[in-house]
């Protein structure tokens, strides 16, 4: 399952394959290299309807 990341810096939406975090060499924005994203996996329902 990929991760979908939305940079709450500018804004950039992308995917990357699932996988653990590494201190240190985490992912980062490939658009302005920042880390305060929104994590957001496909495919996961957070208040899923009855
Ligand atoms: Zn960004």
């Amino acid at each position: 399952m990929s991760v979908w990341l939305e940079c709450d810096n500018c804004g950039t939406e992308h995917t990357i394959p699932e996988r653990a975090d590494e201190p240190g060499s985490g992912t980062v924005c490939p658009s302005c290299g920042e880390r305060p994203y929104t994590v957001r996996r496909r495919g996961l329902v957070w208040h899923p309807d009855p």
